[in-house]
């Protein structure tokens, strides 16, 4: 099948090639995202295959029909930047990676938790200035410690098993228990008491209307004095804003974060020569207790070669009129539609000015 593949970087096209080689289709490689303005390019493919921050709202949809294309394989576990219910009218179906390594996700975390607790990021760069001195670059142990794991579904429950072989104590919310996680000896409890009892605190959980800005200056109250707070979910969860305020008043003690609320306009882009414009973003990096990498957790190569083994499975699976196993039905879209970090944000406000609506 003739696919255009959209979102595509040079390591994504190693792996999409590897891949293909034993299913044949023919790739043309776009950089740029796939939307309403960028569908013409699809024109005359009857496969398309993209990843966030693409988006197919019900325009570019029509507009990709009328060029031929028939197959939408994402390349993501996530599908609520297209509009499923207006591409099954259009009869486009849509495949994605449902899972490719929650490994990645988790050791990235750790990983946050290790370099921010031992300055590895400030050794790094004194060391190659010829700075040796230890000042400022104290740590703690690991082990002993408590951390608090919010949300223990694939990957809060790896993040469980590699601190529990650091000998933590663990604590953890989330409305389902997991049996593993209980196993290893983590106790469930509610977030009033895991805010106050973790030094480590690292969020595994979806974003949603609920856990919209869980984190806001109310909880980090509740924390520690010095907290460490490390976010590899989504940017949302964070109010950061009142973060900031925490990690001047030292509330706050480290500050990991691989999202950013509002990481559309800078994460996966060279912006090293220009200026950048958010404020909020750029306070954040002038803490050295601030280790912020750009929504990287996922980038392994384990997680690239499923992702893409899995994307030419799909094509190869729709192409064939097989049943593919990761076909996204109407009934899921219905039901798991995650909404977008506007729309969150939007609905939170209307809900506030709802309440300040007098009687
Ligand atoms: P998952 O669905 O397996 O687990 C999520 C867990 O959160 C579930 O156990 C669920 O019960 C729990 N949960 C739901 N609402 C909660 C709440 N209000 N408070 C606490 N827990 C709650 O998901 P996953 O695969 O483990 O992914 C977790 C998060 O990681 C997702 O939000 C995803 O967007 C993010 N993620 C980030 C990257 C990255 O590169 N940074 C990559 C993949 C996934």
């Amino acid at each position: 099948m003739k696919v255009a593949v959209f979102n595509t970087r040079s390591f994504d096209r190693t792996f999409l090639e590897a891949a293909n080689a034993a299913h044949k289709h023919e790739l043309v490689f776009f950089e740029t995202d796939l939307n309403l303005k960028t569908a013409g390019l699809a024109a005359g493919f009857p496969g398309v295959s993209l990843k966030t921050p693409s988006l197919l709202d019900e325009l570019a949809l029509e507009s990709l029909a009328r060029g031929g294309t028939r197959w939408i394989a994402l390349r993501s576990a996530g599908f609520d930047n297209v509009d499923i219910a207006a591409a099954h009218k259009l009869g486009q179906t849509v495949a994605r990676v449902p899972a490719y390594s929650p490994y990645a996700i988790a050791e990235h975390a750790v990983g946050l938790i290790l370099s921010l607790n031992r300055k590895l990021h400030r050794a790094y760069a004194r060391v190659r200035e010829g700075n040796l001195s230890l000042e400022g670059l104290v740590g703690f142990d690991l082990h002993g410690r408590t951390a608090g794991i919010v949300g223990t579904g694939q990957i809060g429950r790896i993040v469980a098993r590699i601190l529990n072989g650091f000998g933590c104590r663990l604590l953890a919310y989330d409305p389902i228990q997991d049996a593993e996680c209980m196993a290893l000896g983590v106790r469930y409890i509610g977030l009033p008491e895991l805010y106050a009892d973790s030094d480590i605190i690292t969020l595994h959980c979806p974003l949603t209307v609920e856990t919209f800005h869980m984190i806001d200056a109310g909880a980090l109250r509740q924390m520690k004095h010095g907290v460490m707070l490390v976010n590899t979910s989504r940017g949302g969860l964070i109010d950061t804003k009142a973060v900031i305020q925490a990690l001047k008043s030292g509330q706050m003690g480290y500050l990991g974060l691989d999202v950013y609320e509002r990481e559309a306009s800078l994460f996966q882009k060279d912006l090293s020569s220009m200026v950048i414009q958010d404020d909020v973003f750029q306070r954040l990096l002038t803490f050295p207790n601030v280790l912020i990498t750009g929504h990287q957790a996922w980038l392994t190569e384990d997680a690239l070669r499923n992702i893409a083994e899995t994307t030419m499975a799909n094509l190869s699976d729709l192409e064939a009129g097989r049943p593919c196993p990761n076909e996204v039905s109407a009934h899921q879209a219905s039901f798991a539609r995650e909404w977008s970090e506007e729309e969150i944000e939007l609905t939170a406000l209307a809900e506030q000015l709802q309440k300040w609506v007098p009687d």
